[in-house]
Formats: C-alpha cells, sequence, structure tokens
C-alpha cells in the first residue's frame, strides 16, 4: 500500500509516469487522483456518431457493425477497414498493415474509440484511432477493473495518454493507496450530506450512478473552496494584526475645507462609501480595501477625500496610475477640484493647502529631482505617478494611503513594493472601473473589503451604441465618418480607436496573445490618420494617440484634445482608463471584435461625460453569426457594466480570471470555478467564517490545518517563482 505522497514512477511505471509528468505535472498520487472525468459514458449507450462533424477530435463509444481486411493493389501492405456503428449512423476506422487486429476488433463488439473525425471519399472516418474494447463474455479474464462499472469516465486526455490509459492508471493508483484520511470536520460533512474523501474519489472516478458521481463532484469542489476561503480570511487576519497609523480628518483641516469648496454635491454612494473609507482609515490597522464603480461613477473624489484625510493626520499619499497618460490626467484633474488647496507653501495657497507632485518615468532629470523632494520632505501631500513610484530612489517623509487606480494593470508584487516605502504598513485603496462579480471579488480579492459605487452622479448622459458590420452593410461605415463630421460641425469631438499602433503591431501584447497571429488587415492609429485626413474625415483637426509616442507628445496631444483644439483623436487603447473629456461625443471603436467586453465599455465610458449624450460605433468585420458578433452586441444591447464583465469573465479561461492576483491557487482549484460555483463558494465562506470564529489556529482540526499550509506553501512557492 502506498501513501498519497508517494511518487506515481512507482506504481505506473516509468514510461506512463513521464508521460503523465510531460503532459500534466503530475509527479506524486496524490496529484494523479485529483485528476477528475469531465464527464461519463454510459456502457451500452453508444455514442451519437451522426453528431461528429470533420475536425473533431473525438471518443466514441461504438459496437463494431463490420469488418473487412484486404491486400492493397497499388503497394504493398493490407487495410483494415472496420465499419462502427451507434444502432444508426455509421463511421469507418481505418488500419493500414494491422490485420492482426481483426482478432480483436470483433463483429458485435463494443469499444471506445479516439481520434480526429476526417472525411474520406464522403464518409466519416477515424484514421487509426486508439482504442479500447469493453471486455464481454468472451472475455472475462481480461475483464479489468477500470471498465467493470456501468459509467465509463472520460478525462481531460492527451494523444499520448488517451482517457482510457488514465482511468487505468488511477484505479491502480486508487487499489493499492492507503485509507484517505478526511480533513473535512465530520459535521461539516453531514450537515452537507456529502461522503467521506474517501467515498469521494472512488466515487468521481468509478460511480454506481450519477447522483454518487455528482454529489462527490460536488463535495471535493466544496474542498477547494473552503481551503480557498480559509487561506483568504487568514490573509485578512494577518493584516488586521498588522499595526497602522490611524488616520482621522481634522474638524477644520484640509478636508472640510474641500468639502466646503466642492461645487456638487456627493451623490449617497460616495458619502456611503466615503464612510466606509474614513473608519477604516482611522483604525489602528491597515485598510485593505477595493473601491469598483463603473465608468464615470466617480471614484477619483472618493479617492482624493481619502487622501485628505491622512494629509490632514500629517500623513502623505500616493496615487498609482497604470499609464502615464492617465498619471498626467490625475495631476490636473486634482490640482484643479483642490484649486488653491494645491498651492501650499506657494503665492496664493490658503491655510491647510498641500501641494501636489507628478512622478514618472520618462519626466526630465530635473523635473523628477523636484518630485522626488517634495515627497521626501513631506511637503507634497499628495504623489501621483507609474510604476517609476516603485523605483528604489523614492522615498516619503509618512506614507499613510496608497491608492491603486485600475486595479487590473497592477499585481499584488507592485502593491507590496509601495508599501514597503512606509514605516507602518500604509492603508490601502485599490480602485477598479471593470466591475466583478460577488463571488469572483471575494476569490480574487478575497483579501480586499468590497465596496461599490452603483450610481452614476447625476446628468450623465446616455450613451447609444450601435454595430457597424462592414460586410453586410458596407455602407454604413461612411455614415459613421459622416457622424463624426456632425459631432465636429455641432462643436463637439471625437474618438477613434484602433487595436494597433502601426501595422502589424499592438498595443497591447495581449492582444496577439488573446485572439492568435497578428493579422495584417487591423485598423492601425499610424495607417487610419492619414487615410482619414485626406479622406473622409478631410479638414478636420485629427491628431494620433499611441504608447509610442514620448510622454511630452502624449501629454501635449490630450492637453490640447482636452482644450478642443483637436477635433478628432485616433488612439490605441491608452484612452481606456479614465480620460475625461466631456466635450467628445462620439467613438468609434475600429475592429471592436479585437477586444473585450469589459475593455469596450470602458472605451465607451469616454463619451456621453458632458452635456450632451454619447455615441458609440462598433465597427467590425466578424461575421453575423460569430461569437465576435455575439459579444459586440451584448455591448451594444446594455449599459450595466456587472453584466457585462460577466460575460467577459465566462469566455475567459479560469486561470486568467484568477490571475496573479490569487498566487497558488491553480494547482488548487481543479474543479471549483468562480462564476458557475457561486453558492458553493458563498456558503464556503460562510463556514470557513465560523470556524475560523471558534478556533482560529484551527487547533482542533489539525488535518484540515495542515492542508491549509499546504496550500500556503504552494501560494508562496509560486509567488517566489514569479520572482
Ligand atoms: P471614474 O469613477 O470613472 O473614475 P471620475 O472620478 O472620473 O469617474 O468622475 C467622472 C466625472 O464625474 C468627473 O468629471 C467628476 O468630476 C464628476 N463627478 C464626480 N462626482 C460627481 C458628483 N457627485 N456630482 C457631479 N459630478 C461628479
Ligand atoms: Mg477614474
Amino acid at each position: 500500500m502506498a501513501g498519497l505522497d508517494s511518487k506515481l514512477v512507482n506504481v505506473v511505471g516509468d514510461r506512463t509516469a513521464k508521460v503523465l509528468d510531460s503532459v500534466f505535472g503530475y509527479k506524486t498520487l496524490s496529484d494523479l487522483i485529483h485528476h477528475y472525468p469531465r464527464r461519463y459514458l454510459v456502457r451500452g449507450e453508444l455514442s451519437d456518431i451522426a453528431e461528429l462533424k470533420e475536425g473533431d477530435e473525438v471518443t466514441v463509444l461504438a459496437e463494431i457493425f463490420s469488418s473487412t481486411s484486404r491486400k492493397l493493389h497499388a503497394r504493398k501492405g493490407s487495410i483494415l477497414e472496420v465499419i462502427v456503428t451507434d444502432g444508426s449512423a455509421k463511421m469507418s476506422l481505418t488500419f493500414f498493415n494491422q490485420a492482426w487486429r481483426e482478432k480483436e476488433l470483433r463483429v458485435g463488439r463494443q469499444g471506445l474509440f479516439a481520434g480526429k473525425v476526417g472525411v474520406f471519399n464522403g464518409k466519416r472516418q477515424l484514421a487509426h484511432p486508439d482504442y479500447e474494447m469493453i471486455p464481454d463474455g468472451d472475455d472475462v479474464d481480461s475483464a479489468v477493473a477500470d471498465f467493470a462499472g456501468k459509467f465509463l469516465p472520460m478525462y481531460p486526455a492527451s494523444s499520448k495518454l488517451p482517457s482510457w490509459k488514465i482511468a487505468q492508471c488511477i484505479n491502480l493508483v486508487i487499489g493499492g493507496l492507503d485509507e484517505i484520511t478526511d480533513f473535512i470536520p465530520e459535521r461539516i460533512l453531514t450537515e452537507r450530506g456529502y461522503p467521506t474523501l474517501q467515498q469521494a474519489i472512488a466515487q468521481i472516478h468509478n460511480p454506481v450512478d450519477l447522483d454518487s458521481a455528482e454529489k462527490s463532484r460536488e463535495r471535493i469542489t466544496f474542498d477547494e473552496a473552503l481551503l480557498m476561503q480559509l487561506l483568504l480570511l487568514e490573509r485578512r487576519a494577518q493584516l488586521r494584526a498588522l499595526k497602522a497609523t490611524s488616520r482621522k480628518a481634522k474638524s477644520s483641516g484640509i478636508l472640510s475645507a474641500f468639502d466646503a469648496a466642492l461645487p456638487w454635491q456627493l451623490t449617497a454612494g460616495q458619502l456611503q462609501v466615503s464612510r466606509e473609507i474614513e473608519s477604516d482609515l482611522a483604525a489602528p490597522y491597515p485598510m485593505h480595501r477595493l473601491l469598483q464603480g463603473e465608468v464615470g461613477s466617480g471614484k477619483t473624489v472618493v479617492a482624493l477625500r481619502a487622501m485628505l484625510a491622512v494629509i490632514d493626520s500629517g500623513g502623505q499619499a500616493a496615487l498609482l496610475a497604470p499609464t502615464e497618460v492617465l498619471a498626467a490626467q490625475h495631476l490636473r484633474t486634482i490640482e484643479k477640484l483642490l484649486g488653491p488647496l494645491a498651492q501650499g507653501g506657494m503665492l496664493g495657497g490658503v491655510d491647510n493647502a498641500t501641494q501636489v507632485t507628478l512622478l514618472t518615468g520618462s519626466q526630465s532629470a530635473a523635473a523628477r529631482k523636484d518630485a522626488l523632494a517634495l515627497a521626501a520632505s513631506g511637503q507634497a501631500g499628495i504623489v501621483i505617478g507609474t510604476h517609476a513610484l516603485l523605483s528604489e530612489s523614492v522615498a516619503f517623509a509618512d506614507l499613510g494611503l496608497i491608492v491603486v487606480d485600475e486595479q487590473h494593470r497592477f499585481g499584488v508584487e507592485q502593491r507590496d513594493a509601495l508599501k514597503t516605502k512606509a514605516v507602518n504598513p500604509p492603508h490601502l485603496l485599490v480602485m477598479t472601473a471593470t466591475p466583478i462579480p460577488r463571488t469572483v471579488a471575494m476569490t480574487v480579492f478575497g483579501d480586499l473589503d468590497v465596496s461599490t459605487l452603483r450610481e452614476l452622479p447625476l446628468g450623465r448622459q446616455p450613451i447609444t451604441t450601435h454595430l457597424v458590420p462592414t460586410i453586410e452593410k458596407p455602407t454604413f461605415l461612411d455614415r459613421t465618418w459622416e457622424r463624426i463630421r456632425e459631432e465636429v460641425a455641432q462643436g463637439h469631438q471625437a474618438y477613434i480607436v484602433a487595436p494597433r499602433i502601426s501595422a502589424g503591431t499592438s498595443e497591447d501584447a495581449d492582444l496577439d496573445f488573446l485572439y492568435g497571429e497578428s493579422s495584417p488587415d487591423i485598423a492601425s492609429v499610424e495607417e487610419l490618420g492619414p487615410k482619414l485626413q485626406s479622406g473622409p474625415l478631410k479638414g478636420l483637426r485629427i491628431a494620433p494617440l499611441h504608447g509610442r509616442q514620448s510622454s511630452e507628445v502624449k501629454s501635449a496631444t490630450m492637453q490640447a484634445f482636452a482644450a478642443g483644439e483637436i477635433d478628432v483623436l485616433i488612439s490605441t487603447t491608452v484612452i481606456e482608463v479614465g480620460v475625461d473629456v466631456p466635450n467628445a461625443t462620439v467613438m468609434v471603436i475600429m475592429d471592436a471584435d479585437r477586444f473585450g467586453v469589459s475593455q469596450l465599455h470602458q472605451l465607451r465610458g469616454r463619451v456621453g461625460r458632458g452635456t450632451s449624450p454619447g455615441l458609440c460605433l462598433l465597427v467590425t468585420s466578424a461575421a453575423a453569426e460569430s461569437s465576435a458578433r455575439e459579444r459586440l452586441d451584448a455591448v451594444s444591447k446594455t449599459q450595466d457594466g456587472f453584466e457585462l464583465s460577466r460575460i467577459d469573465l465566462e469566455q475567459r479561461r479560469e486561470g486568467d480570471v484568477l490571475g496573479a492576483t490569487q498566487s497558488g491557487s491553480r494547482s488548487h482549484l481543479r474543479l471549483l470555478r468562480v462564476l458557475r460555483d457561486e453558492s458553493l463558494i458563498e456558503s464556503a465562506r460562510q463556514i470557513a467564517s465560523d470556524l475560523l470564529a471558534e478556533d482560529p489556529d484551527l487547533n482542533r482540526y489539525p488535518l484540515l490545518k495542515e492542508e491549509l499550509k499546504k496550500l500556503q506553501a504552494d501560494a508562496a512557492a509560486e509567488f517566489i517563482d514569479k520572482g
């Protein structure tokens, strides 16, 4: 008998162990028994052959209808043609020079046949399929355990290792395994009606019926969810145990001066979230809060108020932005919102005033030196910057709060790099405009508290979105350019967004990765500009904006656009987040199918910010019935960012959803799906929190504690791997 940590090689042999390692990275028995079937074929219920399409990689359960072997005429050798059937449709299996297989492949027998569906002479066929015959009455001796049951497990497999070989290995392992001890407290199993781990593992691989397979699957998924939530709640507890400086606004300090001067009223949501943040900041342990809100919901003011509270208490705040364009814009916005309150130490500065400074990678040495001095001396209450803020030369007098704008561009590591710049762990506020469904937030950002801004400030204009399908409606494109001319004629401005900077490159390396090879037909900023300037947009003031320009050029262009000196800005997604030019009313997105759903939603949030309604036109050459068109339809039909982010997440692989934000989770989350398993995650969260409330160190549950330690160790290891 062997333990779960034993090496596979001792059980399945050298060759198979090598394949299991190279294909799946499995080394131990435990790795393999957690490889679960995707589905089950029912023995005796044959696969539907009529349904198979050319090119499909399939495993079918079928019965042999006929089998003929003949000599080839043209060249030496023989061909064995076996016809299999599901009772109605037929398919042929062909083998060259393997006449000996005729003995196994006898008429009337059933087997599993795996391969890629090809078509030959109009008939579907599998050439040289892998197969495994189901033992029948004549083969009692070979009736090995793997096909003993009624349900045949279909595993994620590869051509080197078909599903039934995996089944054989797993059965071999299970057959020789020590009893599996259960790390979930019995009380919880009873409450939830779950089988023991031993039973669950046995049933998921060799179910007696589909119900018990399902129950076992749920039990194992629950294990993953529970461990995950325990891990996250422990991290939270660790954060709570840290000591932070409590930051409270003064009764007549910069925050109250700011509130008094603010030209509009905060929305109810902004007030609510501000209160949550203020109470976090006052706590003696660090705040870890995620502020999510629709594009345009007014997160900046909320963040600014938090920064001012910290300044009131004698501390400083850092605002981390994903791009230089955004950092520069934050500087302008914040200086404008603060007015004289940003003129600290200068002529015209008022009581309580502070200074705001900018630190980016491409600013001049002199500007950088000034900014560094202001940060280090504490004169700058607010330091805004890009990744440059993370560099070692940046020091603060008393960093009390870090605000991260647009979380998805920053990893945990970067957040942590900034934290080292403070004496006590600083408070952290993370903002995102991509709303995150609750359970995703709970899983991906489980160590953060979440605040949500749902309403938009009063007077926000609606945005209408239309598709411009260039294949079916080529004239719509001309109409698109006309619409831009009309808006400009009314004194408004327009954005045109293209996926690429120049032909064959992409602003976002992710795009090529996501959508495959770069295609020469994709619109680019550099090609589009001259074409429109000399064609349909002749006479308009057009300027390009993209990530390869120097920061001076970028910032000059943005300022000119904001000042109304440019009519049409042609850009890449550098304008995706946060850019705020209220006079811009129309946005055209070229090759819109190249962008993700949430990204499109973010992009169009740039229009409709002023007093006129916004219009967004999604240009696409994707075919009418394609999934790309479905996504674009969804974007045009709803303005609910939560709904869209859900669609977005559903289309991504789970690993991408969890991403780098949740180190260590991948190898432990085999079955759990954050969107599908919402209710399971919610109960796991509750149970985890009850367990920890009752026994913070889990001393009463040593096995559970040990399992959690393994997960923690792996999470730490993955974290270190990423360096
Ligand atoms: P986002 O949440 O997308 O970052 P912003 O903070 O940029 O949104 O706010 C969008 C716009 O709404 C800005 O011009 C901002 O000044 C304005 N704004 C924010 N809060 C309010 C409010 N309560 N009333 C009116 N306008 C507001
Ligand atoms: Mg913003």
